[in-house]
């Protein structure tokens, strides 16, 4: 099964993601979750990731698609949360699929107003240990202790990209090159949008249940 969220950032692609995954049993392939890592390691694909991550800009699309498809390989059923993010990393994706017999369940758009993404982004904290992967708002969705991660314990941190003068480019990026995708996968017949209130005391667990009602409606 292949689950993809579409979405801007900030919108709780990740959080959502989490949730999905748990309750189908999915691998989280996050790709901007993998730039991190490797960007803390050092390593030359982390050192070129960082070139445009600090400055809100997409990574190249060649750099992107080898490193998913490297992933994908070792991977059965998976949710991609940051990828495809371009209408060439789709094809890419389209093709990949095609050649190994796989198709795409669902692609779950999340849609919050720009001003919400601003406000909630700029008070998203995550969890340090990348097993983990937890995101958490200071606001919103806070953790039960402060700066301690819920599931696993270990500190959170904010994300360097996470401030309002990169957010405002990530979130041009996001409608120059990831928005064409809502058509894209609309005219695959593929599209499922969800619209967020992130003023609900219960964003998370309303959102993940239209998410939860949605794939199961397409797997039956
Ligand atoms: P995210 O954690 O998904 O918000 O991604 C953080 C940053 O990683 C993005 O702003 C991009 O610079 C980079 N990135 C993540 N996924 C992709 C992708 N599919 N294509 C290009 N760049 C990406």
């Amino acid at each position: 099964m292949y689950i993809i969220m579409l979405g801007a950032p900030g919108t709780g692609k990740g959080t959502i993601g989490n949730e999905i995954c748990e309750k189908y049993n999915l691998t989280h392939l996050a790709t901007g979750d993998i730039f991190r890592d490797e960007i803390k390691r050092e390593t030359p694909l982390g050192k070129k990731a960082n070139e445009y991550i600090s400055k809100g800009e997409l990574v190249p699309d060649e750099v992107t698609i080898a490193m998913v498809e490297g992933k994908l390989n070792e991977m059965k059923d998976v949710l991609l949360d940051g990828f495809p993010r371009t209408i060439a990393q789709a094809e890419a994706l389209k093709e990949y699929l095609n050649k190994n017999n796989k198709n795409i369940t669902a692609v779950i758009n999340l849609n919050v107003p720009d001003e919400d993404i601003i406000k909630r982004t700029s008070s998203r904290v995550i969890c340090s240990n990348k097993e983990c992967g937890a995101s958490y708002n200071t606001i919103f969705m806070p953790p039960k202790v402060e700066g301690i991660c819920d599931k696993c314990g270990s500190p959170l941190i904010k994300r360097k990209d996470d401030n309002p003068e990169t957010i405002k480019e990530r979130l041009n990026v996001y409608y120059k090159n990831t928005q064409p995708l809502i058509d894209y996968y609309e005219k695959e017949g593929l599209l499922e949008s969800i619209d967020i209130n992130i003023y609900l005391e219960n964003t998370k667990e309303v959102t993940t249940e239209k998410a939860i009602k949605i794939i199961d409606g397409r797997l039956n």
